[in-house]
């Protein structure tokens, strides 16, 4: 049979995909049994993926089993409910089901001509974000994989835009002779800005570094006089913290110069979804660019993260290099608002989303990650733990007398397969870092967690 028959053939019987699906159900039950974090002996298994590449075409069925078989033990229990590491998310049964059908299509999302739906699903889901997040009218927004590459757009607009107003167009210029920008940051903005002022040529020297305050947020005392050549670095939800920074005072002092603001909102710009948490974000409306994730706080399934943006006209000019809007079609053409050409339909889980949840479930979701940090963070302070941030949100810093003690408890709770948590360091402290952030964390979850913190404690204590 030709490679192309067999593939037809493959199309026809539908037993890859059956069997897909049977393999994914058997995963989804199995979620609560398995382990958080794959066993050794089940990271080991992965060996069988090093093998030549294979001289002729293979059987479908074979390759699909040999990812069940030893792959599917080496996953995290990301979609379960005691994952906590890191910041992740979890993903809402409905998001990962028109996943599926859309994987089906097979769309490019960069145009209206390569994918109408994804452009149409885009539009809606602009409008929708910024109703949510109560954002000017003017703000479009572009999806892109995740919210290191909307800090990456949101920067080359602010550095468009603020050369642009010191007659500068870097489009045509370049940077060479560029008037020198200020960009200020404090030190506890996220790993992912200091990258991308690293691509972006800003080495660290040429950042103003001004310092966080107890919390992690952005010391406002220390914050310079702005001017037009001014971009300032701001935050909603401190990775290790939670803490957000004051947009209404800082983003007033830079509106009235004309310096540009940018928030890195990954995970926290949901909380101006909950109406319990809002007075958070208070002021984020006047800020200039904002990224979010839709696949930490909201669960969308991997990948997607967006870029909001008050100047349309500076997003476009930076991410198209030139200056004239090429017309491909009469409808929104994704590809505007993004670096990349060719890109994932990802507005469609988005969309869908949303279109569940509703404003209702939006808050709910969100309002009940803080609710279950405060349950987490009360449980293990009344059995000795110290809590050394105010968990304003779903992030919660644990600690102990001693570092020595805490690392030790980590690994304990790492190895043990019911939960997985990873460390940080906090104001000069080792911390063990629990991040509340899927759909599925019960408050029975929690409570097995307190009480595996308590064990590992005792545990630890009873060797040393
Ligand atoms: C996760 C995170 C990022 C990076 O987002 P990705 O979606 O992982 O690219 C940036 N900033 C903050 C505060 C984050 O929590």
């Amino acid at each position: 049979m030709s490679l192309q028959k067999k593939m037809f053939a493959e199309l026809e019987s539908k037993e890859i995909f059956e069997l897909a699906r049977s393999y994914a159900y058997a995963y989804m039950d199995g979620i609560e049994d398995m382990d958080v974090f794959p066993s050794k002996k089940n990271l080991d298994k992965m060996k069988a993926f090093d093998e030549p590449i294979p001289e002729k075409s293979t059987n479908a069925v074979d390759v699909l089993n040999q990812l069940n078989n030893f792959g599917s033990p080496a996953t995290i229990a990301q979609i379960g409910g005691r994952y906590f590491g890191f910041v992740n998310g979890g993903a809402l049964p409905v998001s990962i089901g028109v996943k599926w059908l859309s994987d089906v299509w097979d769309q490019n999302g960069g145009l209206f001509l390569t994918s109408p739906i994804n452009a149409k699903l885009e539009s809606v889901c602009q409008n929708w974000l910024k109703e949510i997040f109560s954002l000017p009218e003017e703000t479009v927004a572009g999806f892109v994989s995740g919210t290191s590459m909307a800090n990456l757009c949101g920067l080359l607009a602010a550095r468009f835009h603020l050369l642009k107003n010191l007659n500068w167009d870097i489009n045509e210029e370049g940077l060479n002779g560029a008037p020198k920008l200020r960009i200020i940051a404090h030190a506890q903005v996220h790993a992912s800005i200091k990258k991308t002022l690293s691509i972006l040529g800003y080495g660290k020297n040429n950042i103003e570094w001004i310092p966080s305050d107890s919390k992690g947020r952005l010391s406002l005392e220390h914050l310079p006089e702005l001017d037009n050549s001014c971009l300032v670095l701001l935050q909603a939800g401190n990775v290790n913290s939670g803490a957000f920074d004051n947009f209404d005072k800082v983003c007033d002092r830079a509106n009235a110069v004309g310096a540009w603001t940018h928030i890195d909102g990954a995970f926290g710009l949901w909380a101006a979804a909950a109406n319990s948490l809002k007075h958070l974000t208070k002021g984020i409306e006047k800020a200039s660019s904002w990224a979010v994730d839709g696949h930490k706080t909201l669960n969308t399934p991997y990948d997607s993260g967006i870029i909001l943006c008050k100047h349309p006209d500076a997003l476009i000019s930076s991410l198209q290099a030139t200056g004239e809007y090429l017309i491909f079609s009469e409808q929104r053409d994704p590809l505007f608002y993004t670096p990349e050409l060719s890109k994932r339909a990802r507005a469609i889980e988005l969309w869908a989303t949303i279109k569940y949840l509703g404003r209702e479930g939006i808050d709910t979701l969100v309002s009940s990650l803080h609710l279950r940090a405060k349950q987490l963070a009360k449980g293990l302070e009344e059995i000795g733990f110290q809590i050394v941030n105010d968990p304003v949100f779903s992030q919660v810093l644990v600690a102990t007398d001693n570092d020595e003690e805490t690392k030790q408890i980590l690994a304990f709770l790492q190895n043990s397969g019911e939960c997985w948590l990873g460390s940080s360091s906090w104001q000069g402290k080792t911390v063990m870092r629990v991040s509340i952030c899927s759909w599925a964390t019960t408050e029975e979850d929690i409570n097995r967690t307190v009480r595996l913190f308590g064990t590992a404690k005792r545990t630890i204590a009873a060797n040393t």
